[in-house]
């Protein structure tokens, strides 16, 4: 068993601690959002309390501390996700608005009518509108990697979507719809060797596992903090320096630029150029904070103990009669989806809830997942550190609630 001291952790998260109709709450929701500690709610309430000003622009002493905070936040993404400098490291929104940003900086003006962008048949909306989006605009061409009934990646046939005309390649690295793990590093040494760029969908993964850049070697990387403990509205997206040094802004306004006149505008200089208008302050130390609460806790450790919540779940529902796991990869973190036989994942979900245990219903954002499973909807239950196993036996005991009911 893990050394995790999870009673202990628990007690930072002060929303787990409550009881719905009468149930403590088992919140087993957290590839949608994650819960927030004390030490992120505090950082993000005495910025608000003590240091709130506007950022890079002014010389009064709140601004500087304003200033200091935000950058220390940066250089703290920096080290958690091994990049080689802060100028790497680009505030967004999420990972949605990094996707974008990369769609719309680096692969809009170079993508031409027959080229071809590469992603997987798992990914999430956020890495399949952006790209079809700008393939409507160009006569450009979506090519899916294709994925197997275990809801793996199905490599067979991967080195010949790599192409010539590949442009990029996206792909998430943890499945939100499945909890498959992919083999992205491999990817990304395959897809360079033919020159090809790399985008890594990092949302699910950060939460649950180290994150390295350098190693994976990605020209790309995009979360979303609110994912991993930190405040919503903030993320992150990683990329080469040299990349993002050739490629143009996506937004323009204050902040992204060294000087305007009517004639011309200079950009600043990196990462600035890409943050333009008044940032997520707040967001950004809040995101801080959560990087280093979970350092605090250790990352090695806690994808560990998830690891062990993971196997007991799977084999515990996994045990029960008239239930069909989605997802049975070897590889997995967190996710647990799952379909009761003649039961809608939404009644599922409603019924779940009555007993306190909160999971997520629907198609979760990858409707192709769906559609290859032929499936409308699962429900899925999905873990992070504070989870505990007591709360996967009321998971457990949800499910056979349900098949009591529908009986
Ligand atoms: N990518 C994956 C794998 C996700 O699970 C999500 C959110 O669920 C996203 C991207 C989009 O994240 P956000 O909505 O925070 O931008």
């Amino acid at each position: 068993m893990s050394g995790l001291d999870i009673q202990a952790i628990r007690k930072d998260f002060p929303i787990l601690d409550q009881e719905i109709y009468g149930f403590p709450l088992a919140y087993l929701d957290n590839a949608a959002t994650s819960q927030k500690p004390v030490q992120v709610i505090d950082a993000v309430a005495d910025y608000y309390r003590e240091d709130n000003a506007n950022v890079h622009r002014g010389v009064h002493r709140l601004s500087q501390r304003a200033t200091d905070a935000y950058e220390g936040a940066r250089s703290k993404v920096r080290d958690f996700v091994s990049a080689q400098s802060d100028k790497e490291i680009v505030f967004v929104r999420g990972a949605t608005e990094a996707i974008n940003l990369v769609a719309h900086s680096f692969v809009r003006p170079m993508l031409h009518a027959g080229d071809e962008i590469l992603i997987s048949h798992m990914e999430h909306h956020a890495n399949i509108v952006p790209w079809q989006m700008l393939c409507d605009q160009v006569g450009a061409k979506l090519v899916v990697i294709p994925m197997t009934e275990k809801g793996e990646l199905d490599l067979t046939t991967f080195d010949d979507l790599l192409t010539s005309k590949t442009k990029i390649m996206a792909v998430g690295q943890v499945s939100n719809a499945l909890g498959t793990i992919n083999p992205v590093k491999m990817m990304t040494e395959k897809a360079h060797a033919k020159g090809i760029p790399v985008l890594i969908d990092g949302a699910q993964a950060v939460p649950h596992m180290p994150a390295d850049v350098q190693d994976l070697d990605c020209d790309f990387y995009v979360f979303s903090g609110h994912k991993m403990f930190a405040p919503t509205g903030i993320g992150a997206l990683y990329g080469k320096q040299a990349i993002l040094e050739e490629m143009v802004p996506w937004q323009g306004g204050g902040d992204m630029i060294l000087s305007v006149s009517f004639e011309k505008t200079l950009y600043n200089e990196l990462p600035y150029k890409f943050e333009a208008g008044t940032p997520n302050i707040s967001g950004a130390i809040g995101l801080g904070a959560a990087i280093d609460y979970m350092q605090s806790v250790g990352i090695a450790e806690l994808a560990a103990y998830e690891h062990e919540l993971l196997m007991y779940a799977t084999a515990q529902v996994g045990g029960l009669e008239g239930l069909r796991i989605i997802g049975t990869s070897d590889q997995k973190a967190s996710v647990l989806s799952f379909m009761i036989d003649g039961v809608h994942p939404h009644d599922v979900g409603t019924i779940f809830d009555q007993q306190g245990v909160a999971i997520r219903t629907g198609h979760h954002c990858a409707q192709p997942v769906m559609q290859f499973f032929g499936i409308p909807a699962t429900a899925r239950a999905s873990f992070a550190f504070y989870n505990t196993m007591d709360e996967v036996d009321a998971l457990v005991g949800a499910i056979q609630k349900v098949q009591e009911l529908f009986a």
